[in-house]
């Protein structure tokens, strides 16, 4: 084993381990500061995943925020002016992020006064843009990218303090030890660390099943697509020009039931196939026939407290959600901004004062939960919704969704802006919440007529308990420390 020097071992400001969105955006906002930085990343090949495809117009004001902007461009990446729903393959709904103005000229959007500042998201392929990251990230003087993999987390011995990391280099088995004032854990989703710190496991009752279609005939430019109601929740949304990512949400239990990955072919051949729409199924099917079938767990990792010295856990090691809203990389972006604003030279001169980067972490976790609880609830509380299993109250609800997003801009436009990362407030995001429940229910009783009003009465009331249910319990993690 060697150090990086080693009768002087170099003592960086801040050590990151993984070069992911988190890790990029993380190094980037404290080499602003004029912290000295070393990220470790165990590839520095462009990653080849099925995930982080859609940046929501939040993450991209983050990313221009941390002067990274550029990284969307030249990567082939179209634009995302909202959301256009298929639902039980019978009906259609638009949500725009920027919804249309009355008085403006037709079909252009009312928000921004110039194009610049009208909300829109970006998708593309995740490779591309990390590689972009990366390479930005590694122009900046006071930062050292350096592929290496983190094999253990150093800590001092007394106070259990968090030092470093030892790292191998890959090359003949050497090692290294890199150490830092402060170490942040940005390793991923599959992060090899994070019980050593953190009592939460990641949960998942599902996984996304992600195929490439080229050439699909969507029927809009500028959207992402998502497919409710008959089968797996899906979502669809350009990564090239010509490629478009399609991800089915295959549970557990179903999967279980086909036999595993070989029956996901078939499965997604008979009764996926179905519910998309027309134009899209040739490609769908060409898709299914090339085989690149690639599958990731839909995880949820509520987020807990940083209390150990040395070190801050980043992104999704951190936390996780569903991601059928796509909203990971937005709350890892502004994480990062967060964070660095906290821990400001100004206020907190040297990151060694380990007692007052602590202190901090308090006010990260809770003020985090603006920006972050928002999207976190909003994603399990989609899911919930639209994965209605024959769930007769369930149903009533997505019913209720539906009818409540096409009503108009009035009641999209909020919910829209949340699932956007554009309205950071859990709050908001209640009282959308029990807005759309009482639709629902309003629906529901219309519907009913006289002589069904009592049954649908007291359906309602079990609609009101579901819905309880479906977001109390992201709630309550969020408001765990
Ligand atoms: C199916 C799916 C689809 C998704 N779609 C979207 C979407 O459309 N929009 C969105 O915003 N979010 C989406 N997400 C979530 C998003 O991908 C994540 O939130 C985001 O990538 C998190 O970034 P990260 O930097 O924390 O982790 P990662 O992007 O996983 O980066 C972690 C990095 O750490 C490196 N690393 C790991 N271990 C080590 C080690 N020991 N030493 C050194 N380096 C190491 C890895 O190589 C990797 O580069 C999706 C998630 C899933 C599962």
């Amino acid at each position: 084993m060697s150090s990086e020097t080693p009768n002087h071992p170099q003592v960086h400001d801040v050590l990151i381990i993984g070069a992911g969105v988190a890790g990029c955006g993380v190094a980037q906002a404290f080499a602003k500061q004029g912290r000295r930085i070393l990220v470790v990343e165990r590839s520095l090949k462009e990653p080849d995943r099925i995930v982080g495809e859609l940046l929501q117009p939040g993450g991209m004001d983050a990313l221009a925020r941390l002067g990274l902007s550029e990284c969307v461009q030249d990567i082939g990446a179209t634009p995302v002016e909202g959301y256009h729903l298929y639902w039980k393959g019978e009906e259609e709904a638009t949500f725009w992020f920027c919804p249309p103005s009355d008085s403006a000229p037709s079909g252009s959007r009312s928000c921004g006064a110039d194009e610049a500042e009208t909300p829109s998201g970006r998708s593309f392929h995740h490779g591309k843009f990390v590689g972009k990251l990366r390479r930005r990230i590694a122009r900046e003087e006071n930062i050292t990218l350096v592929e290496a993999t983190a094999l253990e987390i150093l800590r001092e011995a007394r106070t259990g303090a968090v030092i470093g990391a030892k790292c191998s280099t890959g090359r003949d088995g050497d090692t290294i030890n890199y150490l830092a004032h402060l170490t942040i854990l940005a390793d991923g989703s599959g992060s090899n660390f994070r019980s050593q710190f953190t009592a939460c496991r990641p949960q998942a009752q599902s996984r996304f099943w992600g195929l490439e279609l080229l050439d699909a005939d969507l029927p809009f430019h500028n959207y992402a697509y998502g497919v409710i109601g008959s089968g797996p929740p899906m979502l669809m949304y350009q990564i090239s020009p010509r490629e478009t990512r399609i991800l089915i949400d295959i549970p557990n239990t179903v999967y279980a039931e086909i036999g595993g990955s070989r029956g996901v072919p078939a499965y997604i051949r008979d009764r996926v196939a179905a519910s998309v729409p027309d134009s899209v199924k040739p490609s769908l099917r060409d898709a299914v026939d090339r085989g690149r079938l690639r599958s990731m767990p839909n995880a949820w990792v509520p987020s807990t407290q940083n209390r150990t010295p040395g070190l801050v856990v980043l992104g999704d090691a951190a936390n996780m959600r569903h991601p059928l809203t796509g909203g990971g990389m937005t709350v890892a972006l502004k994480d990062a901004i967060l964070l660095s604003r906290l821990l400001d030279p100004a206020e907190i001169p040297s990151l060694e004062d380990s007692g007052a980067v602590l202190r901090r972490m308090s006010t990260f976790h809770w003020r985090r939960k603006m920006h972050a609880a928002s999207l976190n609830i909003l994603a399990q509380a989609l899911y919930l919704l639209f994965v209605t299993e024959g769930n007769p109250r369930l149903q009533i609800m997505q019913t209720g969704f539906v009818r409540y997003i096409q009503a108009g801009k009035e009641n999209f436009a909020e919910p829209v802006a949340i699932m956007g990362g554009i309205v950071e407030n859990p709050l908001r995001l209640f009282y959308q919440f029990v807005r759309i429940a009482v639709y629902s229910v309003q629906i529901h009783l219309r519907q009913a007529g006289l002589l069904g009003f009592p049954r649908a009465l007291a359906q309602s009331f079990l609609v009101f308990v579901r819905a309880v249910g479906i977001i109390l319990p992201s709630i309550l993690a969020e408001l765990k420390a």
